[in-house]
């Protein structure tokens, strides 16, 4: 069997660190969440490659780096997210990114529109013990009305545009990253200012699955 654990670990020091990811926090939750466990028998030895892989359902787990810089876009620590605040994630697919995000924050969600997947995430989760992740199955374009305001939402699928439903479930000074685009794709990232205002940032060039909802591509 592979050492995964020594591949994690050459995972972070090539691939996210070497490409500028700092946050101690964030690289402690990638040298510590086991990625293959996140993945199908298929596909484990894998695990650590510089690139999405296949999970079933048409659907990928995303690049490692990808997910850190997601993550680190969001914000940790210092006015970021931290132990005392509330995450969404939109797009659970394997649950890995849901899991990243709960060994940094304190409640996550994550929603899931293909209820195989959900199962699968849920099932990691208790596996793993990660009591902090919530895995729902659902449009996450609405949101989770019940369980805002969120300190952070991030989407990990590419919508056309970022949905309404998500801003305003937006904690005050609270940040969502998201890929939007058509044939070419960027990540987004909005902060809310105060009720009605927010701030929005473009970021690199990705190539995300779409996000299909009420307020994604709609029955594509
Ligand atoms: N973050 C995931 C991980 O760590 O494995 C990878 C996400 S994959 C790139 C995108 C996921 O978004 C797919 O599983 C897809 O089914 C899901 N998705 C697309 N539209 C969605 C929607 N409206 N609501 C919830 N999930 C959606």
């Amino acid at each position: 069997m592979p050492d995964y654990r020594q591949l994690r670990e050459q995972m972070v020091a090539k691939q996210i660190v070497r490409r500028g990811i700092t946050d101690p926090a964030l690289l402690a939750a990638m040298r510590t969440v086991p990625r293959e466990r996140f993945v199908g028998e298929a596909v484990k030895a894998q695990a650590y490659d510089d690139r999405p892989l296949p999970i079933g359902a048409g659907q990928t787990i995303s690049q490692p780096y990808i997910v850190a810089a997601m993550i680190e876009g969001i914000g940790i620590g210092n006015g970021g997210i931290g132990a005392g605040d509330r995450v969404l994630e939109v797009g659970a697919g394997s649950g890995y990114a849901a899991a990243i995000l709960g060994r940094i924050a304190g409640q996550v969600f994550a929603i899931e529109r293909h209820a195989s997947l959900a199962g699968q995430a849920r099932r990691r989760m208790r596996e793993l013990g990660y009591a902090n992740v919530d895995i729902r199955e659902g449009d996450g374009t609405l949101g989770l009305a019940g369980e805002a305001p969120f300190d952070a939402i991030l989407v990990s699928a590419c919508g056309p545009d970022v949905p309404s439903a998500l801003k305003t479930q937006l904690a005050v000074g609270g940040r969502l990253v998201m890929p939007v685009g058509g044939e070419v794709q960027r990540l987004c990232r909005i902060t809310r200012l105060d009720d009605d205002h927010y701030e929005v940032d473009w970021g690199e060039a990705v190539t995300f699955v779409p996000l299909i909802g009420k307020q994604g591509w709609l029955g594509i």
